[in-house]
């Protein structure tokens, strides 16, 4: 099948997709992105994934190249046409080509660039058996709240955890407190049945996944607690997990040299898990029907 990428109001072959040398994306890493999951046929939490894309472009005073719903019909197109049932599309869109210039200049349009990947995320061996983490110093800028493509110390991270054999980097402050993962937000329970996760300042994204569980734990009546936690008590605690729209709910069964549990998916991580992984049938059920009946997908 042709898999096609969308530039700038066309659909074009994914090996041919370019944009232009001064485009401010590629000169300056300014610009803002956002990956939605694509699951049984249907995006999860897709409002939520573009009020963020909105307030991201607000904080960096880039202009949307189109309406929200143009932009969630071009969505749909780009899957449809590229045959993702399952897997991920991300949005980038950068404030424009523009003779080389720190300053933002006046009055540029928009560079709107979305591609696909399939994912096959029941079948991945990290998501279902659990995954390893190594533990690095957070070294990026203070506005981590903006998904901007400026991803080079979540890149560095990363290419640090794989060479460690692990398949994710958890990021810690000058405090010792975890801030979160180089594509992921990060979560613990302890041994007394609490489940924990950083509050949201500009230190963090706020992960799309990451407002889904904390309603869904609700239901499934945990104790949630919103604080930081450090390495040790990571370390320490009975299970942990990471949430994206890339990985889901994913299980970590081992931070740099030490193994959680029995170092397979605890029985907390394996029920939320299995609560979200619900949550995206039944959301991908009941935004099929809103298709159906003609409403914007
Ligand atoms: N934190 C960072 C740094 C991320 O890059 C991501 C996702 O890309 C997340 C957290 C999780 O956000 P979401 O659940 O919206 O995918």
């Amino acid at each position: 099948m042709a898999r096609y990428a969308y530039v700038d109001g066309r659909y074009t072959a994914h090996q041919d997709a370019a944009v232009h040398v001064e485009d401010r994306g590629f000169q300056f890493s300014d610009g803002v992105y956002e990956v939605v999951a694509r699951v049984d046929g249907a995006f999860i939490d897709m409002e939520p994934h573009l009020d963020r894309l909105e307030r991201s472009l607000a904080s960096l005073e880039i202009s949307a190249p189109m309406s929200r719903r143009a932009l969630s019909m071009v969505m749909s197109e780009l899957v449809t046409r590229n045959g993702v049932r399952n897997g991920l599309i991300y949005i980038q869109i950068t404030r424009g080509t523009a003779p080389r210039d720190h300053a933002f200049p006046a009055n540029i349009s928009p560079t709107l660039v979305m591609t696909t990947k399939r994912v096959d995320y029941f079948k991945q061996k990290k998501i279902m058996a659990g995954c390893k983490v190594i533990t690095t110093p957070d070294i990026r800028w203070a506005r981590c709240d903006i998904k901007t493509v400026s991803l080079l110390p979540n890149c560095m991270a990363k290419t640090e955890a794989r060479r460690a054999d692990a398949d994710e980097a958890w990021l810690y402050d000058a405090a010792g407190d975890v801030t979160e993962g180089t594509s992921c937000n990060a979560w613990i329970v302890t041994h007394d049945d609490r489940l924990i996760t950083r509050g949201v300042t500009d230190n963090i994204l706020r992960g799309v996944t990451r407002e889904t569980m904390i309603a869904l734990a609700s239901e499934l009546s945990l104790t949630f607690e919103e604080r930081p936690f450090s390495v040790a008590e990571a370390k320490a605690a009975r299970e942990a997990f990471s949430t994206s729209a890339t990985s889901l709910v994913t299980p970590v069964v081992q931070i740099d040299d030490t193994i959680l549990g029995n170092g397979a998916p605890g029985l907390f991580t394996s029920r939320i898990q299995e609560r979200y992984f619900d949550y995206c049938r039944q959301n991908g059920c009941r935004q099929n029907e809103c298709r159906q009946n003609g409403a914007q997908a």
